[in-house]
């Protein structure tokens, strides 16, 4: 049996017809960006996220950089984040000129650890960037707690984690600005890049929409140094048909992730995800741990499986990262998930079948 890492055949090939004729529509509008679809997508991405504002951004990255810019956010701040990270939320942090200060995760749930925050804290914090990685939300009151003692703003990366809940919340709301990714393999994907902002904030919602059109509100007239990091009218028009199938692809991830469970619980080798009882999880990837991770990932490629490792090395061992001066065990719990862990294929489409197929081989390479 051959099953990809991830395949959006079944995905789009369902819904193909009510995106040619999206596409269609949009094509016949004579109107390419900033136009009626990005509003249509936001005030729809809003409704969905019980949120005031959605702000449409090109890609994650740029949405969590304009999310910093509006908050002022600039060299010789420190933000904080987890050490476990995927590289942008680092990336959109040294844009500003301030320095990324990593914290570790917890080892169960890989998420940031509201413990462990205080100790990283100095005169200099402005910031915390709470990542909802793989899909489970982290503690957001805690977190909420310890920034609100410290006067911090809180952006939340939710690039991962589209729908996810902390105390039936959704992510993306607790944050005083919330960034998100659209890119196509996240649990909400266009077809290119995109990405969007979300807030309560009336103002931070204005400052944003300036910022990511040449900081301008009015045509020509420019009151701020302003990129041009607008989502794009075109995924715009396609993200308002995917956001209808949402929950309905979530529901689908959560049955694969339990089933995973269902058959790799038996297996003592293997370390399987731990979702927090305060949180749910939307299984943008499904993250299991092994010592034996490259032999086994080099193992089920023999057997048509393909995986993936998030992320191989962690961000303060990046060579573009050399300049802050870290070095191997400074962040031990990162570096150990490095090295551990694997993401299996989990798509809303794939059968118990495959999964079965999956859980069957692991279980067999450990025998
Ligand atoms: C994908 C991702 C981003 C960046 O989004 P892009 O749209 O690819 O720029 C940021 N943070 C996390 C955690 C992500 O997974």
């Amino acid at each position: 049996m051959k099953i990809p890492f991830l395949s959006f055949e079944l995905l789009h090939s369902a819904i193909r017809p009510e995106m040619v004729t999206a596409f269609e529509n949009f094509y016949d509008s004579y109107w390419y960006v900033l136009g009626d679809r990005l509003v249509e997508f936001e005030k729809l991405y809003s409704e969905f996220n019980q949120i005031k504002h959605t702000v449409g951004i090109s890609n994650g990255l740029d949405a969590i950089y304009i999310a910093l810019k509006t908050l002022e956010i600039q060299a010789g701040d420190e933000v904080i984040m987890p050490s476990n990270t995927f590289i942008a939320t680092v990336l959109a942090v040294s844009y500003t000129g301030a320095t990324p200060v990593f914290v570790e995760p917890n080892l169960e749930t890989y998420l940031l650890e509201p413990t462990k925050l205080e100790a990283a804290i100095t005169s200099r914090t402005k910031a915390i960037i709470p990542v909802h990685l793989y899909g489970q939300a982290c503690q957001m009151d805690e977190i909420g707690a310890i920034a609100n003692r410290f006067g911090l703003k809180v952006i939340e990366d939710n690039a991962q984690a589209h729908g996810a809940l902390y105390r039936n919340r959704m992510t993306g709301t607790f944050g005083d600005i919330n960034a998100t990714s659209f890119y196509p393999g996240k649990n909400l994907g266009a077809l290119g890049d995109a990405g969007a902002i979300t807030t309560q904030d009336d103002s931070l919602a204005s400052k944003a929409k300036m910022l990511r059109n040449y900081g301008s509100q009015q045509k020509y007239r420019h009151d701020v140094i302003g990129y041009n990091m607008r989502m794009d009218e075109l995924q715009a028009t396609f993200l308002s048909v995917k956001l209808n199938y949402l929950n309905e692809w979530t529901e689908k991830r959560m049955e694969i992730a339990k089933r995973y469970r269902e058959q790799l619980i038996s297996c003592k080798s293997i370390i399987l995800p731990v979702v927090h009882p305060d949180a749910t999880h939307v299984y943008h990837l499904f993250v299991i741990r092994t010592e034996r991770r490259d032999k086994l990932q080099e193992f089920l490629q023999e057997n048509g499986i393909g995986t993936l490792i998030h992320y191989p090395i962690p961000p303060h061992l990046q060579k573009a990262y050399t300049h802050l001066g870290y070095v191997k065990g400074d962040f031990p719990i990162a570096e150990e998930l490095a090295k551990t862990s694997l993401s299996l294929p989990i798509w809303p489409g794939m059968n118990f079948n495959q999964v079965d197929y999956i859980s069957d081989r692991i279980k067999s390479f450990f025998t």
